[in-house]
């Protein structure tokens, strides 16, 4: 067996030991002869399997009681759309900081059902910074303001100790914590709400988490599908339908690394620990470049540059060769990208800065 290390922005690389206890469990789920997938979501283990993995969120990420936390299907994208047609009661208007192209498939979708209003851009600038945003001067009747906490293309982060995101009183903030939940400590009772498919750093693609403060449900209107709607998965516990059955078992075998890591404070500590390794060694090149400057850097997700596609050609082909893979960056950006989320040990970073150096000695 070759294990590689897999720098994908998502799905993405998960600790070795959820997968080896998820192999170990596949065949017969602690005595029941069966393997999670096959289970009944009404079945008393899944229930337990539920609850336990609801119960490691609120403890890591200490969920006030007043939220309630809901694991759904249909990704980031149906969060898209799910938080205007239940966050759209009032004014019907929301404000957006437009970060790149996750910040802009929420604004289109919101358009759908009320005025979007651009409170923040960074889009002259290539989405390579974080605008300024002056809370002061915003429509107090927002029904809310949504943000991405982590910009998974672009490699900026509203870092809660260098960027904290803005805070708007008494409009509730909306986050797409994609890209860094878990990895960096945000204080929940910031927000209205939280969203975050679970393929970054929750475990496997197929489930979305929703974090949701309790006077936020119950305000979809009637032509709204009860699957759309908030309160149908609040009742039901996140047993409407059919869960994500298998996505939730796995995301609660993360939560339990997590836990047993020392929690988000120490994975933050190692992520700034990765990252820093990383910049540190782009800040000094000649060769190779960081797109983003700090603060406004991501500890999730580095792009980076070579002078030249011939070169970014040749540095993926041997990053590759070395079981370095998953690095080349998105296509709006170019250049490369190396995704660094909780699960990425420390020894990767090292690798990919060894391999980096090498090339810089050769090609620089
Ligand atoms: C990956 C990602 C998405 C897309 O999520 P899906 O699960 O594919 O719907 C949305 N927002 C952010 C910030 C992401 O990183």
């Amino acid at each position: 067996m070759t294990r590689v290390f897999n720098f994908s922005a998502g799905p993405s690389t998960l600790p070795e030991e959820v997968l080896h206890l998820a192999a170990e469990e596949m065949m017969d789920h602690r005595g029941s002869g069966m393997s999670v997938m096959e289970m009944s979501h009404r079945s008393k283990m899944f229930t337990d399997i539920l609850e336990a993995t609801e119960r490691r969120l609120r403890d890591l990420m200490s969920i006030p009681s007043h939220y309630r936390v809901l694991f759904l299907q249909g990704g980031a994208f149906t969060q898209f759309a799910m938080v205007p047609l239940n966050l759209f009661r009032k004014s019907h208007r929301a404000g957006f900081l437009h970060t790149g192209s996750w910040s802009k498939k929420a604004i289109a979708e919101a358009r759908k059902y009320g005025e979007t209003q651009i409170l923040a851009s960074s889009e002259d600038t290539g989405f390579t910074t974080l605008p300024p945003c002056e809370p002061s001067r915003v429509d107090p009747d927002l029904d809310y303001v949504h943000i991405t906490t982590n910009n998974t293309i672009f490699g900026t982060c509203y870092d809660p100790k260098l960027a904290p995101p803005p805070r708007f009183e008494a409009i509730p903030l909306v986050a797409d914590m994609s890209s860094n939940i878990l990895a960096q400590r945000y204080r929940v009772e910031d927000f209205g709400l939280i969203y975050a498919g679970a393929q970054k750093n929750a475990g496997m693609a197929g489930m979305t988490i929703v974090i949701i403060r309790e006077d936020l449900i119950g305000h979809a209107g009637p032509k709204v599908p009860a699957m759309l709607d908030y309160q149908t998965h609040a009742k039901a516990n996140s047993c409407h339908n059919t869960p994500p059955c298998y996505a939730i078992y796995i995301a609660g075998l993360v939560f339990d690394w997590v836990l047993r890591q020392g929690g988000i404070e120490a994975m933050e500590a190692r992520n700034r620990h990765k990252a820093a390794l990383l910049y540190d060694f782009l800040d000094g090149s000649d060769l190779f470049r960081a797109t983003v400057a700090p603060p406004a850097r991501s500890l999730m997700n580095i792009p980076f540059l070579l002078p030249g596609d011939d070169l970014d050609q040749a540095f993926l082909a041997e990053a590759e060769s070395q079981g370095l893979v998953n690095l080349k960056g998105h296509r709006s950006v170019g250049g490369m990208r190396a995704s660094l989320y909780n699960a990425m040990p420390m020894a990767g970073v090292e690798k990919l800065v060894e391999v980096m150096a090498d090339f810089e000695r050769r090609h620089g």
